[in-house]
C-alpha cells in the first residue's frame, strides 16, 4: 500500500511520501535506544512538563489538525477536532497521575523475611506501535502518552493512508520539548514491521487494527519473546430489553453504529432486540438511520462522512450482498452512493442468520444488524456468538437483569443503558480475538513496565 494521503471524499490523490530507507530506519532505531537510555532516568515532574506542553500544543492546533485528519480519512470535521482536544485530556490526565499509578507497591517485609520489599514499575525500553487510520490521533495517543510518562521511548508504524497525522504527532512530541528520539514515526510498509520487531534495540509492541494484522505481529514477537498488546476488532452486541428507555436506546443506537463514519472497533453492530420491543426499536431506528445527513466531512451539517478507502468500502458491500443473497432483508440503505469518495449509507439489516459472513465479521462501516429474540438467555446468547469480545452494550432498568449482562457477556468492556467509550481513567481492550492486555487506566500505563520485585534483607 502506497504511503499517501488519499482524500475519501474525492478519491484525489493529496500528497505521496517516500518510505523511509532501511538506512533510515536503522538511524531511528538506534536514535529510539541511545535516547531511551538517558531518557529512562528522566524524572516524572520533567516527564510531565513536556506531556502539558503537548497537550497545550494540541489543544492550540486542534483545528489544523482536526483537517489534516478528515482529509486523510475522511471523519468529520467535528469528530477529528473532539478526537484532538480528548487526546490532549489525556495527555494531562497521565501528566498528572504517572507517578502516582507507577508508585513502589510495598510489601509486607516481614512475611518474605527481608528488611524492605516492593514491587517497582520500570521502563521496558523502545516500544514499536502498529496504528490504524480509524483514529489516527487518538490511537496512537492512548498508547504514547502512557508509555512516554512511564520512561519508554516509541516508535511509531502507523497507518500508509495517515502519513500526514503520523508525521505531525512526531512533530508535536519534538515542539512539546521530549528529547529527540523519544518519539519516531517511521514511515514503512507493513512488510517492513518484522525487521523492526526483531531488532533486539525493539523491547515490545503493541498494535491496533485488523485481527490478522494482530496475528502476524503476535507471531513474530513471539517467536522473539517481547511482549505486545493487541487491541483489535470487535462486533459489540447492543441489547435493548423491554424495561429499557426505548427513545434513549434509539437514540444511542445510531450514534453508536455511524460513529467515524461506522468505523470503530468499539462501534455497536449487532442490535439484540426484545421480541416485545422489537418492532417499536426497529422502526425508530429505521427512521433515524435514513434521516442521517450523509456528504462532505468538512461541512458542519455532515454526520456521516465517506468510508476511509475504497476497499473498505467493497468489504462493506460484499458483506451487504453476501447477506441480501442468503435472504437478509435491506430495511435502508444497502447500496453505494455513486459518485466521486467512497461513501456508503447508513444501512439496517434485518433478518441475519448463522450462515452469513455478517454474523462473524466485524462489519467496519454504518451497517447495523437487527436480531430479534425471545428472551434475556437468547439474547445473551446471540450476544456471545462472535470470535470477538471487545465492548458491549446492555439496555434495560431492571437491575438483575443488569447484573446478568455483566456477568455473562462476553466482552473486555459492559456499557448498562450507555454507548461504549473509551476513558482515559477506565481500562480498555478485549478478549477472545478482540485482543489481549490493557490500555489507558492504571493498567495501560503498567503494560509496558517491568515490574520488578525488589527485595532488600
Ligand atoms: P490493518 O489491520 O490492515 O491495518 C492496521 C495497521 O496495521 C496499519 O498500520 C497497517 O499498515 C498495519 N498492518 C497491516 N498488516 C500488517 C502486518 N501483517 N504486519 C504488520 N503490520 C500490519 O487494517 P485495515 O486498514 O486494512 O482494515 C481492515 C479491517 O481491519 C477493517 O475493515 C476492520 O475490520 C479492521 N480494523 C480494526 C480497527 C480497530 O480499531 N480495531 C482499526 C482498523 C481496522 P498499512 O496501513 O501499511 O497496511
Amino acid at each position: 500500500m502506497a504511503i499517501a494521503t488519499v482524500n475519501p471524499a474525492t478519491g484525489a490523490v493529496e500528497r505521496s511520501f517516500d518510505a523511509h530507507t532501511p538506512g533510515q530506519v536503522e538511524e531511528k532505531i538506534a536514535a529510539a535506544y541511545t535516547r531511551w537510555r538517558s531518557y529512562r532516568t528522566s524524572t516524572f515532574a520533567q516527564r510531565s512538563a513536556w506531556m502539558v506542553a503537548a497537550a497545550e500544543l494540541l489543544e492550540s492546533e486542534a483545528d489544523t489538525v482536526a483537517a489534516v485528519m478528515t482529509t486523510e480519512m475522511g471523519k468529520t470535521l467535528a469528530s477529528a477536532r473532539a478526537e484532538a482536544l480528548k487526546c490532549a485530556s489525556a495527555m494531562r490526565f497521565y501528566a498528572d497521575r504517572a507517578e502516582g499509578l507507577l508508585r513502589d507497591e510495598p510489601a509486607d517485609p516481614s512475611t518474605v523475611g527481608a528488611v524492605r520489599a516492593y514491587a517497582a514499575y520500570q521502563p521496558l525500553g523502545v516500544v514499536l506501535a502498529v496504528m490504524p487510520w480509524n483514529f489516527p490521533l487518538w490511537q496512537v495517543v492512548r498508547f504514547a502518552a502512557p508509555a512516554l510518562m512511564a520512561g519508554n521511548v516509541g516508535l511509531l508504524k502507523h497507518a500508509s493512508n495517515v502519513p500526514q497525522t503520523a508525521l505531525y504527532l512526531e512533530d508535536l512530541y519534538r515542539r512539546a520539548g521530549f528529547p529527540d528520539g523519544c518519539f519516531q514515526t517511521l514511515l514503512i510498509s507493513s512488510s517492513d514491521v518484522e525487521r523492526v520487531l526483531r531488532d533486539d534495540r525493539v523491547a515490545a509492541a503493541t498494535l491496533t487494527g485488523s485481527e490478522p494484522a494482530g496475528r502476524s505481529v503476535a507471531a513474530i514477537a513471539g517467536d522473539e519473546v517481547k511482549h505486545t498488546v493487541l487491541e483489535l476488532g470487535g462486533s459489540d452486541p447492543f441489547v435493548v430489553m423491554p424495561s429499557a428507555d426505548l427513545a434513549r436506546a434509539v437514540e444511542v443506537a445510531v450514534t453508536a453504529r455511524v460513529q467515524n463514519n461506522g468505523q470503530s472497533c468499539i462501534a455497536a453492530k449487532r442490535f439484540i432486540v426484545h421480541a416485545d420491543v422489537y418492532d417499536e426499536f426497529a422502526q425508530r431506528f429505521v427512521e433515524a438511520m435514513s434521516a442521517l445527513t450523509v456528504g462532505d466531512p468538512m461541512d458542519a451539517d455532515t454526520q456521516v462522512g465517506p468510508l476511509a478507502t475504497e476497499q473498505g468500502r467493497k468489504d462493506v458491500e460484499d458483506l451487504v450482498a453476501d447477506a441480501v443473497a442468503e435472504g437478509a432483508r435491506v430495511l435502508c440503505g444497502g447500496s453505494r452512493i455513486d459518485g466521486a469518495g467512497w461513501f456508503y449509507p447508513p444501512t439496517v439489516i434485518a433478518d441475519i442468520s448463522a450462515h452469513m459472513e455478517m454474523y462473524t465479521a466485524e462489519v467496519f462501516g454504518p451497517v447495523a444488524s437487527l436480531f430479534r429474540v425471545a428472551d434475556i438467555d437468547e439474547a445473551i446468547e446471540v450476544a456471545n456468538a462472535t470470535s470477538f469480545g471487545l465492548g458491549s452494550n446492555a439496555w434495560t432498568a431492571d437491575p438483575g437483569e443488569q447484573a446478568r449482562f455483566v456477568a455473562d457477556l462476553e466482552a473486555g468492556a459492559v456499557f448498562v443503558n450507555g454507548m461504549t467509550t473509551s476513558h482515559p481513567e477506565l481500562p480498555f481492550g478485549g478478549i477472545k480475538r478482540s485482543g489481549y492486555g490493557r490500555e489507558l487506566s492504571a493498567h495501560g500505563i503498567r503494560e509496558f513496565c517491568n515490574i520488578k520485585t525488589v527485595w532488600v534483607g
